[in-house]
């Protein structure tokens, strides 16, 4: 390439770099096809998981509704409480593990295929791309100066996205509060403060994310770009540039013609340009790089142009860079081993815990206003609050009995009937004969067993008080 061209295309990647939004040029190949391939199917899920429907009985509900107001998450054939935290722990534990995994084992992959940021500003981009043209056609109208068509194409684009950010809040909103109720509220004006609020945070936040700061989310804001160096280790692979095999690139070694065989690199820059963050991987590792693969992709279509083969960019470890064969096992990678283990313990744990999660929970009270009273009987009574937790979407009949102390029984009823997910507030009073070698504070038990036998029975500790 001439110097002349140089300047050319130096002053080309210099339009790409610094002024204003990056107009990455679209490319063709298995990592660009990878990358849609995710947005669909994580668009999918999003945008149609709120109108699943699960049948219970006689009834139907949203298969996946927070529903806040009554502290429930209701997932398909589960509904979980407050009480399941442990399993949300488990959640964000096997999500962080995941993800340190994946990195671990090919750097940003997250980044590039399945965050929301990137997912998201992809479509925007697929929306410019219909109304203003591709990437050149973009960076002219930038460029130009105001005109009606400029305007009309812009506002264009700019209501087609807010658009589709409030089709998105719309979305997200309807997973708490069931999205063939909320549709109808918003056509009568009839939406809570609440919801109003998120729909108009959430569309907002959609636009201005995925319109307006796209890459530079990514470049200044992603705290996981600034320390996902720590989960790497030199056979981690990452998106890279194979320096052995591409320099002396084509121009240099033809402004300097004494240097050794040209490598395979010709300088083209069309890595840098179709790169959405708009770095050139060529000068190595940068935080910025979310391994979206597409500088793969437009290198491949030059080797093969120019009769080389493919792959001069690459997903490469530390270790081939310096010529090291890649590992053949894991064993040799402790670090990838722990979060496998991690992974797969977590996994275990959770599964467990589903498995052999309780339908039917207790919480007792003692009632602090009265230590203790006497019946006219001459029985000694103490008061509680008992919390029944009916966490099945099946009405149930339960059954209350107490133990510890001879002679310890229930005055009144002892079973009642519970709601389908429900809590019922029950309060109990428990007597014991006055005679007898106890004083004092005594331990004593509760149980609940529901009558159909669907749970294990449960038992709760608890203190009596005796003169
Ligand atoms: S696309 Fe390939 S050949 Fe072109 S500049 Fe990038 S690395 Fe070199
Ligand atoms: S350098 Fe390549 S892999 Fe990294 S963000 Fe740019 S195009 Fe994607």
């Amino acid at each position: 390439m001439s110097q002349a061209g140089n300047k050319v295309r130096e002053a080309k990647v210099a339009l790409y770099r610094k002024q204003g939004t990056i107009h990455a040029k679209t490319t063709r190949g298995r990592f660009n096809s990878l990358r849609w391939g995710m947005v669909w199917l994580t668009q999918i899920i999003f945008y149609g998981t709120c109108w699943l429907s699960w049948r219970v009985g006689d009834t139907t509900r949203q298969a996946v509704w927070f529903d806040i107001a009554h502290e429930k998450l209701y997932l398909f054939g589960w509904v979980f409480w407050p009480q399941d935290a442990l399993l949300l722990a488990f959640v964000l534990i096997l999500a962080a593990t995941g993800l340190f995994l994946v990195t671990a084992l090919a750097g940003r992959l997250f980044c590039g295929f399945a965050c929301p940021q990137t997912v998201y500003t992809s479509l925007f981009v697929w929306i410019e791309t219909q109304i203003e043209g591709d990437h050149l056609a973009r960076l002219k109208l930038d460029q130009a100066p105001a005109s009606p068509r400029k305007l009309l194409l812009k506002s264009i684009k700019h209501g087609l996205w807010l658009l589709f950010a409030v089709w998105t809040a719309i979305s997200f909103v309807g997973y708490f509060t069931p999205i063939r109720e909320l549709l109808p509220a918003l056509a009568e004006g009839a939406v809570g403060p609440w919801e109003s609020f998120w729909l108009i945070f959430y569309a907002a936040f959609t636009y201005v994310q995925a319109g307006l700061a796209r890459e530079a989310v990514c470049q200044h804001m992603c705290p996981y770009s600034r320390f996902q160096g720590v989960m790497f280790d030199a056979a981690t692979r990452t998106v890279s540039y194979d320096v052995l095999r591409g320099e002396p690139r084509s121009h240099r070694q033809a402004a300097s013609p004494r240097t050794a065989q040209p490598g395979a690199c010709i300088d083209c820059g069309i890595c840098e340009q179709v790169c959405p963050t708009g770095i050139d991987i060529r000068d190595g590792l940068q935080y910025q790089c979310i391994n979206c693969g597409l500088c793969i992709d437009a290198c491949d279509q030059v080797m093969l142009k120019t009769g080389a083969a493919p792959g001069l960019i690459r997903f490469m470890s530390e270790e081939e860079h310096q010529g090291t064969p890649p590992r053949s096992g894991m064993r040799q990678r402790p670090r990838v081993l722990i979060y496998a283990a991690l992974l797969l313990v977590t996994t275990l744990l959770m599964a467990w815990t589903l498995q052999t999660r309780p339908t039917l929970r207790a919480e007792i009270l003692r009632d602090r206003g009265a230590l203790l009273r006497e019946s006219p009987e001459g029985r000694i009574e103490n008061a509680y609050t008992v919390k029944i937790l009916n966490l099945a979407e099946q009405p149930r009949r339960v059954h209350l009995t107490v133990s510890g102390l001879p002679g310890l029984a229930l005055v009144g009823r002892s079973d009642w009937p519970l709601e389908p997910s429900s809590i019922l507030v029950l309060s109990v009073t428990v007597a014991a004969p006055a005679e007898g070698p106890l004083r004092g504070s005594q331990p004593i038990r509760f149980h609940v067993q529901d009558d159909d036998g669907s749970s294990e029975p449960i038992s709760e500790n608890s203190t009596f008080i005796l003169p």
